[in-house]
């Protein structure tokens, strides 16, 4: 195993499958098998969880409806929902596991804390962070380097429905190339889309290594885990 202990960043665009909005029932399934396989090879597993697929504070300021920082806490929100959801699927598939919360909700989840985070981790339970960072005018991508930092995960893992970073889009230009590897620097001037400027900004200050590859493909998560080259490395 290459990466013990891993953050994985999940999508509310990849929790909705090929759905438009809400929480698709097979990709939930199939994501806890994913994250199934890594446990039982001994990883430590923690989860970072978008809210996307339910509500995203962004446009709903755009239509001038909801102000920013309501919106904000209603995608905080969002990601509790999913997280309570996926805490299900990957109880029934056999994972022990804890929800933390950046938005204190003591009936639902326990606080988020890195001491007790660590040793849920460290006694093989995967961890659930959701609610973000707590803090409106943030997103889950940037939670999940910090979380990742603070825990002291060997890799961050986002998980999307593309299979890395290419050269153009390559659903407009047949020549798009996919990289490797590329550095911080790099996905900084190429104004890289597939995560947020501000994740990689504090990826790069912490020297934390991202890894973007296809969650939908089976057996992907325990292949990047096991260190196979997949997807694309941005690091330093
Ligand atoms: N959000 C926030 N602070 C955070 C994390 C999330 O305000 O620390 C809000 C923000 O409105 C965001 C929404 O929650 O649009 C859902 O998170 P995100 O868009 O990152 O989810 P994903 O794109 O992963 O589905």
């Amino acid at each position: 195993m290459k990466y013990k202990r891993s953050l994985l960043k999940l999508s509310g665009e990849a929790l909705m499958g090929e759905n438009k909005f809400g929480l698709h029932s097979t990709r939930f399934q199939q994501y806890a098998e994913e994250v199934k396989k890594v446990v039982d090879m001994g990883g430590q597993v923690a989860i970072v969880i978008g809210g996307g697929n339910i509500f995203r504070g962004f446009p709903r300021i755009k239509e001038k409806t909801i102000n920013r920082i309501e919106g904000d806490y209603m995608g905080m929100l969002a990601t509790v929902i999913n997280g309570i959801a996926f805490q299900s699927y990957l109880e029934n598939v056999g994972i022990c596991t804890c929800i933390q919360t950046a938005i204190r909700m003591d009936e639902i989840a326990e606080p988020f804390g890195i001491d007790r985070a660590i040793h849920h981790l460290e006694r093989g339970k995967v961890v659930i962070f959701v609610a973000g960072l707590g803090n409106p005018y943030f997103t889950t991508d940037t939670a999940a380097v910090l979380r990742a930092i603070e825990i002291k995960a060997d890799v961050l893992l986002k998980g999307t429905k593309v299979d890395g970073i290419y050269t153009t889009d390559p659903e407009k230009n047949k020549y798009a190339k996919k990289l490797k590897n590329i550095s911080f620097d790099m996905a900084y001037q190429m104004g890289i889309k597939v995560m947020d400027q501000t994740a990689f900004i504090l990826g790069n200050e912490n020297d934390l290594p991202i890894i973007i590859f296809d969650i939908n493909k089976r057996g992907n998560f325990k292949k990047v885990i096991s260190g196979e080259k997949i997807g694309t490395m941005v690091s330093k």
